[in-house]
């Protein structure tokens, strides 16, 4: 079975990189090794930005740090 990997966050002014473990959150955003961004697609077909589900299925980002609630005005309406 594949290991869960961990993933680069950024590169720190001295050139190393930043490594965290996936699912955590670094500046505010998930970090997600790509299993696991693979199966979040398939979870989330609605989509996501910075954590999975986040994002409507009309593509707006209903994130932040309130979290998501996700219904946007179309949502609410019932729309596609
Ligand atoms: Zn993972
Ligand atoms: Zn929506």
């Amino acid at each position: 079975m594949e290991q869960h990997a961990r993933v680069w966050a950024m590169t720190r002014r001295d050139g190393t990189d930043v490594e965290v473990e996936c699912g955590s959150f670094f500046a505010g955003e998930r970090m997600l090794c790509e299993r696991c961004e693979r199966q979040a697609e398939r979870d989330y077909p609605q989509g996501w930005r910075h954590s999975p589900g986040d994002v409507c299925r009309h593509g707006c980002y209903l994130g932040g740090a309130s979290g998501p609630d996700l219904m946007c005005g179309r949502c609410e309406n019932g729309e596609d």
